[in-house]
């Protein structure tokens, strides 16, 4: 099982079936990837098809590729396997299930965020990203919520001495390196903050 990594990984399984979930541009490219190497690759989507969610080109080049093949209407329902990916469990939206031999599976989904939680006061822009920093003063309702005499800090959200590091926030940068490293820059904005206070 494999969250990305599909380059450095596509060399292990020439010759071998992938399986690719998702239908954004990062499976897309991955099925590419993956297509020069592995003898079969499927891309599982729950939707029909991947206009809407794909770049019409990696549409195009995924058509004119015949070891990448597009499973629609599909769910990922269970991985099962030993010591290493063995099979998986499709189910279709009619309600049949396929079983399938499968030497490896590449995720390509996951990229929503689970900020419905947070309270009204912790500003989140239209995709429910959380606004921080220099990006706050612009939004309109930081002036109505915002009460503090200073600007915020940087990585510091809209309810003051809150702050947001890693993919929750709007406007990262979306890769594990970023993310623990603005993890760690939070903890000298928290210094920060408590020496302000
Ligand atoms: C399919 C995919 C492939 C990727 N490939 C790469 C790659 O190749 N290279 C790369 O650098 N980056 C890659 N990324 C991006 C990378 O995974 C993220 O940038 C990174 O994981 C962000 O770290 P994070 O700690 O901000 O968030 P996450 O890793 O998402 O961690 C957030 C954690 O918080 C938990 N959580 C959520 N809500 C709550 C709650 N209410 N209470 C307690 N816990 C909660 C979640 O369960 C999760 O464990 C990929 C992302 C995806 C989705």
């Amino acid at each position: 099982m494999y969250y990305g990594a599909a380059t450095t990984e596509a060399p292990a399984f020439t010759d071998r079936t992938v399986l690719v979930v998702g239908g954004g541009n990062s499976a897309g490219q991955a099925a590419m990837y993956l297509a020069r190497y592995a003898k079969d690759v499927q891309i599982v989507v729950r939707r029909e098809s991947l206009r809407g969610t794909m770049s019409q080109y990696l549409i195009e080049q995924i058509e004119k590729t015949p070891n990448i093949r597009l499973r629609p209407l599909t769910d990922l329902a269970r991985v099962e396997g030993s010591d290493h990916v063995e099979r998986v469990v499709l189910t279709l939206t009619d309600g049949a299930t396929h079983v399938e031999e499968v030497d490896a599976v590449f995720v390509f989904i996951g990229a929503r965020p689970r900020s419905d939680w947070l309270p009204a006061g912790v500003l989140r822009d239209a995709k429910g990203f959380v606004v921080t920093g220099r990006d706050l003063p612009p939004d309109a309702r930081y002036a109505r919520i915002w009460k503090e005499r200073r600007e915020p800090l940087a990585l510091e959200t809209s309810a003051p001495g809150v702050f947001a590091a890693g993919d929750i926030r709007a406007g990262a940068m979306n890769r594990v390196a970023s993310a623990a490293g603005e993890g760690s820059m939070v903890v000298r904005f928290v210094h920060e903050y408590l020496a302000l206070t």
